[in-house]
């Protein structure tokens, strides 16, 4: 059995997010989304409301687990006994830094692969900071991000108003 984690911030979840699980739910067994929840690092959204928006978006996915944890990647990967640690690529700009990180994952736990996959076409140029931006100023994300995620961000952006 082929297990893989999927590690992100998700803060939130985008269309580009859904896109990489469900290509990569095809090539693995089980997959287990997991939600840093790095105290350092503001996020919009609590985490536990991220795993949440998860779990409801992605229920149509049984091989699809939506877990949070804090500390290193490697160390979460091996406490599921994974054999791949996902990661998405968007342009070229993300290379550099994901290129640094596998390497270093490769050194920690030379067992566990980085499997890249690339952005669909239209999802290249999306990225949760760019949604919150403009939810932020009230623009249309309906085309970016689940259902569930508008509303969410809607939600919030009425109670702070
Ligand atoms: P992180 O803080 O770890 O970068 P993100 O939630 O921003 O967390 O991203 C998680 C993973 O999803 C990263 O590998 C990132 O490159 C990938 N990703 C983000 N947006 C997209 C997208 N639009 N298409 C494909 N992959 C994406």
């Amino acid at each position: 059995m082929t297990v893989a984690i999927y590690p992100g911030s998700f803060d939130p979840m985008t269309l580009g997010h859904v896109d990489v699980i469900t290509r990569a739910a095809r090539l693995f067994d089980e997959i287990i989304m997991a939600v840093v929840t790095n105290p350092s690092k503001a996020s919009l959204i609590p985490p536990e409301d991220r795993v949440q928006l998860i779990r409801e978006c992605l229920g149509h996915l049984p091989n699809v687990r939506v877990e949070s944890f804090d500390g290193l990647t490697v160390q979460f990967a091996r406490q599921k006994r994974a054999d791949a640690i996902i990661r998405g690529l968007r342009a070229v700009s993300d290379f550099e830094n994901e290129f640094m990180m596998s390497q270093m994952n490769k050194l920690l736990e030379p067992e566990i692969e980085t499997v890249f996959i690339m952005a669909g076409q239209e999802y290249q140029f999306l990225s949760s900071s760019l949604v919150k931006e403009v939810s932020g100023y009230g623009g249309d994300i309906s085309k970016v991000v689940p259902p569930a995620v508008e509303k969410y961000l809607n939600r919030i952006k009425s109670h702070k108003a």
